[in-house]
Parts: C-alpha cells; structure tokens; sequence
C-alpha cells in the first residue's frame, strides 16, 4: 500500500459495472465514492449558462464539462482516497483531472455491446437507497423493495444506443491518453459481480505495491 489513499478511476462503457464494484473498493479501500451520474441526477434542473442537466442526460448526451469538472472539484477537495466513477468521459475532462490530483490506477471493465445493453435496460433503481439492481440478474428479496423500483429515464433502448455511441466517440479515446502513460490496466467486467470484484481487488493492489 502506498503511504495516502488511493486514488483511482474507474472507467467503462454505461453499463460495465462501475457503480456496482464502486460499492466493493469504497468498502475494501475506505475511499470517497465520486460519481458525477448520481451527482447530477440529484441536480437535474438546476440552471447553467448551459440549460439543465436533465435535457442532456435525457439525450443521452455529456452534460458540458464546465458543469461537471465543478462537481469533481468540489468534491476532490474533500476526498482523501477517491475512485471516480463516470468521470473522466472525454480527453478535456482527463486534462482538467490532470490539472487537479495524480492517480493510482484506472480500471477499465471490458463488457461487449451486446451484454450492456441487456444490463441497462433490466437496470432497476431503489428511490430510496439508490441502489442499482436488474430484473433478471439482481432482484431485492423485500417485496416493499422490489414494489418500489423504478427504471432511469435514460436506461431506455434508444438511449442506451446513443450512449453508448456517446462513450466510442468521446470516452474511448481517454484510455489512449492513459495508455500511454502507463497507468491503465483492463478487467473482464462480463462475468458475474464476485468474479469480476475478485480480479479487480487483484488488480488494485498489485498497482498500489508497485506505485
Ligand atoms: P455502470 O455504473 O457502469 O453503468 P452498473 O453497476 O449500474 O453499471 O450496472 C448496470 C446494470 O448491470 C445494473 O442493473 C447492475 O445490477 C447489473 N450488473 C452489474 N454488474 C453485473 C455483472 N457482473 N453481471 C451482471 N449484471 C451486472
Ligand atoms: P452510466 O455509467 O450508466 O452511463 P452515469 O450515471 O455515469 O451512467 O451517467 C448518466 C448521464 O449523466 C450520462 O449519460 C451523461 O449525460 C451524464 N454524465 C455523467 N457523468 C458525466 C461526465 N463526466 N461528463 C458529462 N456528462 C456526464
């Protein structure tokens, strides 16, 4: 382990799994959970010189990044360890990040189109929690719970496609920029959440001793 807290991103296309092991490193590691999604659905209609959050999340499309580097910002400045999940998603964010803090490590969980979309559209939330689950692959066993779950306006079918053409397009290419500098090392997201935990924890600390 390195002397601070680690600081990590995890990155992935919508759908890999980055929330839900988000939950596993900020229990193992004791580090900030900073998810720039769950920050600006809290957020939605808030005015910007931009419009509100909501008419781009809607679409699909990135909320502009003054918007979005300010939530990142606010938020390192009380974080000592962090994984940041959802963030960077294009190079001007991955530069702005650069400008603000060094990292550990970026994770990349690979899961192929086909899989992410079946995730997003089974994807279900608990209002109250927050917590992600999947009408197949995760159903809470409290009915009042299951009862209560909605589905994210924007894990529709057509916008699951744009965004996942929003991430070829403009997310993809920051796993170059991290590439060549080392610091990215890529995990099987498409397997089941405890294996797919196993090799990521794996990974985690084998980049902390070498850090
Ligand atoms: P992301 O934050 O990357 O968009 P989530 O963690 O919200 O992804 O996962 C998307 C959906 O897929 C959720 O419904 C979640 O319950 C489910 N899910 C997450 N990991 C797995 C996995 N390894 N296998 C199957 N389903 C998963
Ligand atoms: P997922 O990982 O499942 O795509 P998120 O919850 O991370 O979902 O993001 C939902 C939406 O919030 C995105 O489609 C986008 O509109 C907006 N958003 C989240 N993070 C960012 C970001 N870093 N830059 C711009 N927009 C973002």
């Amino acid at each position: 382990m390195s002397d601070s807290n680690p600081r990590l991103v995890l990155m992935g296309p919508p759908g890999a799994g980055k929330g839900t092991q988000s939950e596993n490193i900020v229990e193992e590691y004791d580090v900030e959970h900073i998810t720039t999604g769950d920050a600006l659905r809290a957020n939605k209609d808030i005015e910007t010189e931009y419009g509100t959050p909501r008419e781009y999340m809607e679409a699909g499309e990135l909320v502009p990044d003054p918007v979005v580097n300010e939530i990142v910002v606010t938020a390192l400045a009380d974080a000592d360890g962090f994984v940041l999940d959802g963030y960077p998603r294009n190079e001007s964010q991955a530069e702005y990040l650069d400008s603000q803090t060094d990292l550990d490590l970026i994770a990349l969980l690979e899961v192929g189109r086909e899989e992410l979309v079946h995730r997003l559209t089974g994807r279900r939330v608990d209002p109250e929690t927050g917590e992600n689950y999947h009408v197949e692959y995760n159903m809470p066993d409290d009915p009042e719970v299951r009862d209560r779950l909605v589905q994210r306006d924007d894990d529709t079918e057509e916008t699951v496609q744009e965004r996942l053409e929003v991430y070829e397009e403009n997310t993809a290419p920051v796993i170059d920029f991290y590439e060549e500098r080392g610091l990215v090392e890529r995990v099987d997201g498409d397997r089941s959440p405890d294996e797919v935990w196993e090799d990521l924890d794996a990974t985690i600390e084998v980049a902390l001793d070498d850090g």
